[in-house]
């Protein structure tokens, strides 16, 4: 194997799959075998591969310019273009945006900005920063601790403990309900948790709160209704600024343009990635709203710069990536597509997999899905081991499906938003085929 330190991988395997080409919504591996890419990459490549207005774009722009930086009074027209694009875009009034490279980074930009912003205005003690369990926010230092996830945590000593990071419950209630707890007791329930603990640690410490709208590496949880309304009239009552990681979820893929429209959530702080630029080149933003830029721009009068940036800090051709997606999403209409074939896809799912034995819980929203695969459809006991998305996971493979197993046991869907109601056909008629085979080979 090629001394290759592979991400997110299981060191000890020693079998890997090796893609070569891609086109529309298939890969195909070196031996010519096609995949539907149900997961679209990472949750990200929104227009699908080979999208040549995308591929021309970026080489127009690379030709043209291929770098500059944009520190210590640099710009470019991309980098600005996409800020004001973007600012017509967001449910944050007079945003302002920082572009990094990565969801992980823009997750730590928010960390340090937070930070950055308390301290200018005279709270330095307002630092610490809520986040659930089971939420995905990346893993550099402050969003891999800002994730809740046992693999991304062990042996990296992390959670690190000067991040101040506080954990609340999951809001999934098929795996965290009580005995015969309503989900409407279960929402009860964890938002008094999450209040008495903001009591206890004193809200006069705590900056924010952390969310993915609707979770994608913890299982694609979809808070119950009314969740976000009573967690936001909480977090509003302490003074404690939401902020809405939307790396999966924004740009269509709950079938609205953010997943804070679709779940009805009004955020201080967003944070993008992934869907900005449908994968094609890699960037971020960190979203701020007007009110926190302009605080924090005095300390640059004694520090003399404000002392965070990349070298890749909006690099043109991702900013020439994000505005010709950001233009296609528009042109043709995708978030509605999203929406369309997103209702289908979620109700294809529920016709086809509620009942079958092995699937514990169908859930999800436009285009982004999971199947819970459970050893005991009665109890929900999950299959032990995660042996259920593993198998399932190769087994779609040989069907010529790429999923992934998330949480262990959740087989997901996020395919291209750009996916046809037959091509969905298609997708979960080979998703039956290999849950129906896993479910044999784990009798
Ligand atoms: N936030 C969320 C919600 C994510 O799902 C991810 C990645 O999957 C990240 C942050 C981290 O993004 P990246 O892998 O680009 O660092």
């Amino acid at each position: 194997m090629a001394p290759v330190i592979y991400p997110t991988t299981n060191l000890t395997a020693t079998e890997q799959m090796c893609i070569d080409h891609a086109q529309g919504i298939y890969v195909y591996d070196t031996d010519g075998k096609e995949y539907i890419e149900g997961l679209a990459g990472l949750w990200c490549t929104s227009l699908g591969y080979g999208n040549t207005e995308l591929i021309e774009a970026i080489t127009e722009q690379l030709t043209k310019l291929s770098f500059s930086h944009t520190f210590g009074g640099k710009t470019h027209a991309p980098i600005q273009e996409l800020a004001e694009k973007l600012k017509t875009m967001v449910p944050i009034e007079d945003a302002y945006f920082f572009f990094g490279n990565s969801g992980s980074d823009a997750n730590d930009t928010h960390y340090k900005m937070l930070r950055y912003y308390f301290n200018a205005i005279g709270k330095p003690e307002k630092r610490k920063i809520i986040t659930r369990e089971r939420g995905y926010h990346g893993v550099t230092v402050a969003a891999g601790s800002l994730t809740s996830l046992p693999a991304n945590l062990a042996h990296f000593d992390a959670p690190v403990e000067a991040l101040h990071i506080l954990r609340s419950d999951a809001p999934h209630y098929y795996t965290g309900r009580k005995g015969n707890e309503t989900e409407a007791q279960f929402v009860d329930r964890i938002i008094d948790n999450l209040e008495q603990q903001i009591i206890a640690e004193d809200p006069d410490t705590i900056a924010a709160m952390i969310m993915e709208p609707i979770t994608g590496a913890s299982g694609v949880i979809v808070p119950p209704e009314g969740y976000y309304e009573k967690l936001q009239a909480v977090l509003r009552k302490y003074g404690i600024l939401v902020w809405a990681d939307e790396v999966i979820t924004g740009f269509g893929r709950t079938g609205a343009d953010f997943g804070c429209t679709t779940m009805g959530i009004k955020p201080d702080l967003m944070t993008f990635a992934k869907q900005l630029s449908s994968a094609y080149f890699p960037i971020s933003a960190s979203v701020i709203p007007g009110w926190m830029y302009k605080e924090m721009v005095a300390p640059s009068n004694e520090v003399g710069v404000f002392g965070h940036g990349y070298t890749y800090s909006g690099h043109p051709a991702a900013c020439a990536a994000a505005l010709k997606t950001l233009e296609i999403y528009e042109r043709d209409n995708l978030f509605d597509h999203a929406a369309e074939v997103g209702d289908y896809m979620q109700a294809q799912l529920r016709e086809i997999f509620t009942d079958h034995p092995l699937v514990g819980e169908v859930r999800g929203k436009g285009l982004i899905a999971a199947l819970e695969l459970v050893s005991n459809k009665t109890t929900g006991a999950t299959v032990p081991g995660g042996k259920g998305g593993a198998l399932a996971v190769k087994a779609c493979q040989d069907e010529g499906l790429i999923l992934r197993a998330v949480a262990g046991n959740a087989l997901a869907f996020c395919p291209p938003l750009i996916i046809t109601k037959a091509e969905v056909d298609d997708m979960l008629k080979r998703a039956k085929s290999a849950v129906d085979s896993t479910y044999e080979a784990l009798k």
